[in-house]
């Protein structure tokens, strides 16, 4: 789940990771009361979930004078789509300069990643297309704790030495809070030293509970029903609705898929023994997606019953058109209530996926 930039630097203060003296307001008004405590150059920092803020309009320099006029105006604006709701107002930085620095994981090396640049800002992505090697690369081996001297030294070659604790206390953030992204950019130079000018975490779904946050803010209402439900279910962007029991059969499922030029709009596994009425929410919830022009059902009867799940599918009566592959317990009874029903039941994965890829491009 995303974080805003205020609550991550909420986290960053407690790690003592420096950022500039601010506070959030709800609407133009609340800025009064708390303007005094800030200098005279404000910044005006929209807290929406999109990067690149700055480009879109969502950060503005100004002054005290005119902060709740400039504020009323970002309330109304639209960041890539996205409504205002709060504003981040700080004092602002007399940056000197800016720096890049995130945390990541690599998963193919299963280790921590540290990414450093010394031309860091708004323009961070031209660089590491135009400019790959301006851009500094450290794995960490995960039992580290501490970033080792050596390594710091060579991320921040000919740079101040001072963003050294910056980064060292952002991997720990990065540890402590699982974190699958930490970053900071601009990391910037004062004359009053080193600042987190922005700061962007984002905690890894499957910690929240030990992170003691109850609502992922970041799903669906689809995707918390399906959490509720128990069901895996996951948002993608094609046109085809996938049901299936395990993981294994529901993601070859979606390689077939994609093998033969579709492409899934989302995936649910219904996990095992699923009866009538798990399969009928299964449905719906899959069905219940904007742009779901079809669905396959590819599931095996072991100790789920075909003619249960064909049940489920029934009664879920939903508008699209629903293509079974159904093996396994109860195999035959399970076709019959399907074609009694006016529904299709194929005999292969494959004659299924064909179906409903040609049907997703009519
Ligand atoms: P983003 O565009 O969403 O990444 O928003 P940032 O918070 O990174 O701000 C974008 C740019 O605005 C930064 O790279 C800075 O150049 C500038 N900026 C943000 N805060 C300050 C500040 O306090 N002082 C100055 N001088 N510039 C700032
Ligand atoms: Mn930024």
């Amino acid at each position: 789940m995303k974080l805003l930039e205020f609550e991550a630097k909420e986290i960053f203060k407690e790690y003592k990771i420096p950022v500039a003296k601010g506070f959030v307001i709800n609407c133009p008004e609340e800025i009064d009361e708390r303007l005094k405590e800030i200098g005279d150059e404000v910044v005006l920092k929209a807290q929406v979930d999109v990067g690149g803020r700055g480009k879109a309009g969502g950060i503005i320099i100004t002054d005290s004078a005119s902060a709740k006029e400039k504020a009323a105006l970002l309330f109304e604006k639209e960041i890539k789509g996205l409504s205002v709701e709060k504003i981040l107002v700080e004092e602002k930085l007399p940056i000197e300069k800016e720096y890049y620095v995130s945390i990541t994981l690599d998963r193919s090396r299963k280790e921590p990643v540290i990414l450093f640049s010394a031309t860091g800002g708004v323009d961070i992505e031209q660089t590491a297309r135009d400019n790959p090697d301006a851009l500094q690369k450290v794995w960490i081996a995960p039992i580290l704790h501490d970033i080792p001297p050596f390594m710091m030294r060579r991320l921040l070659k000919g740079v101040p030495k001072e963003l050294g604790p910056v980064i060292n206390a952002l991997y720990r953030v990065c540890c402590e809070k699982d974190a699958l992204l930490a970053e900071i950019n601009p990391l910037v130079t004062t004359k009053n030293g080193v600042y987190a000018a922005d700061a962007k975490l984002i905690i890894d779904d499957n910690a929240l509970y030990r992170q003691g946050i109850e609502v992922n803010r970041d799903l669906t209402d689809r995707e918390r029903r399906a959490e509720k439900f128990g069901f895996s279910y996951v948002e993608l962007e094609g046109s085809i609705g996938v049901i299936g029991n395990g993981a294994g059969l529901t993601m070859s499922t979606l390689d077939q898929i994609d093998l033969y030029g579709g492409k899934a709009a989302n995936f649910l596994d219904v996990g095992g023994g699923a009866g009538e009425e798990r399969v009928c929410n299964a449905v719906r919830l899959v069905s219940e997606m904007p742009g779901v022009s079809v669905i396959v059902v590819n599931l095996l009867g072991g100790i789920t019953r075909c003619d249960e799940v064909a049940r489920g599918i029934v009664s879920a009566g939903v508008s699209q058109k629903v293509v079974v592959r159904l093996a396994g317990t109860n195999e035959a009874e399970g076709r019959e209530i399907l074609n009694e029903n006016g529904y299709m039941m194929l005999d292969t994965m494959d004659e299924v996926i064909t179906y409903a890829v040609r049907e997703a491009q009519l």
